[in-house]
Formats: C-alpha cells, structure tokens, sequence
C-alpha cells in the first residue's frame, strides 16, 4: 500500500522506533490520506508517556498543550505535530469530558476510545495500517459509523452527534443506521456541550458539499441547538415566485452558495424571519414584508448564542438584514449601495442575492439576469474610482470653511449634501463645479 507520509511525521516515528517504544500516525491524517486528501494536521499515538517523548525529542521544540491528556506538540519544521500517549478514556459522567483519562500500553484500547470506525486507524511505515473496526471498509462504502454502541458512545460525548453529521457533510458520506437512529434519539445530548465546539462542528457541516442532504435529513438534530428554525419547516410560501417552502428554500440557497462561513451562514438565516411576517392578500398570495428585519433579530440571537466572533456577526447581520435589496446594473443606484455597504459587502450581498434567487427554484427569473450585469458596472464604478464615499469627494471641511460655510454642524451637512449630489450624479465631482453648485444655490456667495 502506498501510504504518503510528510519526512517530519516519518522522522518523528522513527525516533520513537529507535528508542524502543510504538508510534502511528492516528486518526484524521490517515483516514484523508487513504481517501486521497490532503490532511489538515497529522496527529501521532505512541507507547511513550509525555515525559518520555519530552525527553527523547530534548533536541526540538516541544509544547505541553495537553500534558493532562497526554498530549504533547512536536515542532518540526512548518509542521506541528500533536504527539498523544495511547489512552483509554474513564466514565463520562457529565456527556461532555471524561472524568479522568490513563494510559495504555495497548494501540487497540486507544483506537476503540475514537468516534468513528473511518477515524480509528492508525499507520507506521514498520508495520503499515491498523484497522482494528473496518474503517477502511467504511471509507469504502462512504459510511460514518460510530466504534461500539452509539447509545453509549454520544452519552459519553453528546458533540459526537454534530461530528457525525459533520463527517457526513464534509465527506459526502451517509450515517450507518445505528449511527443515524441514535444520533436523532440522542439529540437532547447537545445541550450539554459548550457553545463553541457546537459552532465549530456546524460551520464545518454547513460548509460541507453534502450540508443540503443533512439539513434535510436531520432537521431535528439542528433545531436542537437552533430551535428558531423550526416554523421555517414545511412552510408554505403560497407565492409563484417560490417553488419550495421555506426550509426547502433555504437549503437550496446554501448549497448554491459557495461554501464560505459567512455565506452559508447567511443563507442559513436569511428567511427564518419568514413565518412570523407571512400574510396573505386577498388573491390567496402570500407576502412576507419586513422579513429580513425579523431574521437579522433571529439571526443575531442565533450568532451570539453560539459565540461567534463580532466581525462575522457584523457581516452577516447586514448581509442577512439587506438581502432584499434591489441591486440594479446602474452606476447611480450601485454608487449609493456602495456608500452605504462598502465594496467588500456590496460583493458578498451579489453572492447572496443570486443563491436566494436561485433557490426560489422557479425557471426564468429575470433578476437573476438583471444580477449577472452588475458585477461589470461595479467593476467600471472601482476602476473610474468615482466617488461613492466622503472621503472620495472632491471638496472637504476645509474647501467649504474657506469657502464661507460657518464651522460646526453646516460644514458636515453640507458634505453631506454634495455627496448626495455626486451619487445622484447630478453634478460632477469636482472642486470648482461643487463650489460653483453652492453658490448657484444661495449656500455661499
Ligand atoms: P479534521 O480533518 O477536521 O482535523 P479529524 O478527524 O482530525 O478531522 P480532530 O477533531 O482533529 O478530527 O480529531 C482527531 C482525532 O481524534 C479524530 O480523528 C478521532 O480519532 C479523535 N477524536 C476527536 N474528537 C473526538 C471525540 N469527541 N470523541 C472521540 N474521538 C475523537
Ligand atoms: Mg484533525
């Protein structure tokens, strides 16, 4: 079997070797390489105790950032790499951490003690792949399948759950039954978990090319963590422009968005506000006027419960409180969405007025056209750097002082004003034209 392994994880096994003791890379490197990836980060098991490993690699760079656990960092080179005794783990009584963990002289107890069967093996050069719960067979098959009684193994650690479907979405792969049946009867178990790792694991399953089939597939699992989700289900939208009900609707707008936190995350809020604003006219159609106020409430309740940093709340509030702007191929009406968003999330609501109208699933949506003009008269708007800000503007506080506006308020507002103008374009924006413009108008003489 060829096996791809970096010289820096190679030498650190080898080094173990000559000393006497057992070392494997372990977990998510092997399971990645055997499916062809690119592993994020390479995590090594051994026979030797921390202080051990602290001592044979006396010569590196070697971090306690787990000595509790076992775990040590071996800086070698760009790459770190987690070095972790072999551990079983004791009871969990609180579904989040166990109560206390030891070591093992055993490969096979530190395997069992891993999630999933496609996360459980490990391999070294000397002896090659360990594989003691058919993972290879699962990765084969595109299955998750927890190591023992899944009952069991999310009452240990109720973020499993989440990691499932996260593996799922991430991989393409399905939940074996067991696996899925108890994860949805288990789902109170998330409760338990810090607001942080359930983040962690939910903006990897959204992100994840399968996040539309387990969306749909294990809506319960989300709504346990993010009940306001729960009226978007089955919504019907009794409106023309929309083929599917809301949750239907918002998980195709995900899937069509590419998969960036922030855009999946404001796909994933966008409607939610939806049920509470939904009225009907006396055609039976449906509307939802000021929706996107109400799902910028929800999704900021949302954001802040699951402890997201202020920059992605920001951005996704806005995005999420705008995403029913007209955004229209004009220089005049982009100018002003540029004053108001700025470049960066101008580009970004393009991204999610598309996948919003996309998602409608109706065919000819003649927005859509009207949306695929506008990134080319943005691009005019950059590259003609036309003014669509004050500090583009070709007059500042002191043209106008010097000029004879009185200092203090007047001079802001009179900014302002100019602005406004230019935007418009109803005058250009130039020093001698803006002042001449003022004083057609009586604001100086
Ligand atoms: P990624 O590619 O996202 O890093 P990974 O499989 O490496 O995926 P990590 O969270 O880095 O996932 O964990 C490394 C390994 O530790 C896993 O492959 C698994 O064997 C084990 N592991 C991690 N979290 C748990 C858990 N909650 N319960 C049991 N085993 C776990
Ligand atoms: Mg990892």
């Amino acid at each position: 079997m060829h096996f791809p392994i970096p010289q820096e994880v190679e030498d650190i096994l080898n080094r173990f070797a000559e000393n006497g003791y057992e070392a494997y890379a372990v977990g998510g490197c092997v399971r990645d390489v055997l499916l062809g990836r690119v592993p994020n980060d390479w995590d090594v098991t051994t026979s030797a105790h921390p202080e051990e490993t602290m001592r044979i690699f006396a010569d590196r760079r070697v971090l306690k950032t787990g000595l509790k656990h076992g775990t040590v960092t071996i800086l070698s080179g760009n790459l770190p790499v987690e070095v972790t005794t072999f551990r079983v783990d004791g009871a969990y009584s609180d579904g989040r951490h166990p109560d206390f963990v030891s070591f093992t002289g055993k490969l096979e107890e530190d395997l069992a003690r891993r999630d999933f069967t496609v996360n459980a093996m490990a391999y070294r050069p000397q002896t090659g792949l360990v594989d003691c719960f058919g993972g290879r067979e699962d990765l084969n098959r595109k299955i998750i399948r927890c190591v023992g009684d899944p009952d069991k193994r999310y009452k240990e650690d109720g973020l499993r759950i989440l990691r499932a479907l996260r593996f799922a979405s991430t991989l393409g792969f399905s939940l074996e039954k067991n696996t899925a049946e108890s994860a949805v009867r288990n789902r109170g178990l998330i409760d338990r978990i810090a607001s942080e790792r359930v983040r962690v694991e939910f903006v990897k399953l959204l992100c994840g090319k399968s996040a539309a089939e387990n969306l749909r597939n294990y809506r319960e699992v989300i709504a346990q963590f993010i009940p306001e989700i729960r009226p978007a289900f089955d919504f019907d939208q009794k409106n023309p422009h929309h083929r599917y009900d809301v949750w239907e609707h918002t998980i195709h707008s995900i899937e069509t968005v590419e998969p960036e936190p922030v855009l999946r995350l404001t796909m994933f809020l966008h409607d939610l506000g939806k049920p509470m604003c939904f009225t009907q006219s006396a055609d039976g159609v449906g509307h939802f006027y000021g929706h996107p106020k109400k799902s910028a409430e929800l999704a900021k309740q949302i954001l802040k419960r699951l402890r997201f940093d202020k920059k992605t709340e920001n951005t996704v509030l806005t995005l999420v409180s705008n995403h029913d702007l007209p955004l229209l191929p004009q220089e005049r009406s982009l100018r002003k969405r540029l004053n108001v968003l700025g470049e960066q999330n101008l580009r970004l609501l393009l991204k999610v007025e598309e996948a919003d109208a996309k998602g409608k699933g109706t065919d000819k949506d003649t927005y859509l056209e009207s949306l695929a003009e506008v990134p080319s008269v943005l691009q005019r708007i950059i590259e003609q750097r036309q003014c669509f800000q004050l500090k583009d503007l070709a007059v500042n506080g002191e043209d106008l002082i010097k000029a004879g506006i009185p200092e203090g308020k007047a001079v802001g507002k009179t900014l302002q004003y100019l602005l406004n103008v230019v935007l418009d374009g109803k005058c250009a924006n130039s020093k001698q034209e803006l002042l001449m413009l003022l004083q057609k108008e009586g604001r100086i003489h």
